[in-house]
């Protein structure tokens, strides 16, 4: 499965390429992983990728230009790897809640393209290239970048290959509404 991770901090994926099962699925190329910064996307020398909100209100928002051409170069990458059906995810708090149902849903896609926001979020013209805001849980955290590492995670392990032959996705807990015995 393909997955473009739009984030302003790349490193943190290490957590989900370099270890455990998921690790163990990238290097076997079962999970395609890019991380794609939207400071190289960025222009003028400090390469801001921050700015106030466009229709007003406090604090910063990711600036939508940057972004929008990440999330371009991330559809020519899935183009390239193959991957047809690969929708926009922003990770938000304000977004639908991520359960089983939703993530055997998006398994039947090639691919993800995952944003994950900072400061105050995403300037709101962002919000005609994304498809789907997902949230983790109702709080608020400082940035995309966990919930993004959640979704990779929980969908990596419907992807066949990814568990060995004693482990199933499909009979774990909240896969048919109970939990396993
Ligand atoms: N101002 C936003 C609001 O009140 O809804 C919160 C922005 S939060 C500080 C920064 C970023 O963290 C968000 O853009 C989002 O990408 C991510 N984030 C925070 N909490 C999240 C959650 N529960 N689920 C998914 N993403 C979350």
């Amino acid at each position: 499965m393909f997955f473009a991770v739009i984030t302003l901090f790349p490193e943190m994926f290490e957590a989900i390429t370099a270890y455990g099962i998921s690790g163990r699925a990238a290097k076997r190329d079962l999970i395609q992983m890019h991380c794609i910064n939207p400071r190289d996307f960025a222009t003028g020398n400090y390469k801001r990728v921050d700015e106030r909100p466009f229709g007003g209100g406090p604090g910063m928002v990711m600036m939508a230009e940057p972004l929008a051409q990440a999330i371009q170069h991330a559809k020519q990458l899935a183009q390239k790897a193959g991957a047809a059906n690969v929708p926009v995810v922003y990770m938000s708090p304000q977004g639908q809640t991520l359960h089983e149902h939703a993530v055997q849903q998006f398994v039947e896609y090639d691919g993800l393209i995952v944003l994950c926001g900072r400061y105050e979020g995403v300037d709101e013209r962002v919000n005609a290239i994304i498809d789907e805001e997902i949230s983790i849980g109702d709080y608020v955290l400082t940035g995309g970048e966990l919930p993004a590492m959640v979704l990779v995670d929980c969908l990596s392990r419907f992807v066949p290959g990814v568990l060995g032959s004693s482990e199933s996705a499909e009979d774990e807990s909240h896969s048919n509404g109970l939990l396993e015995y």
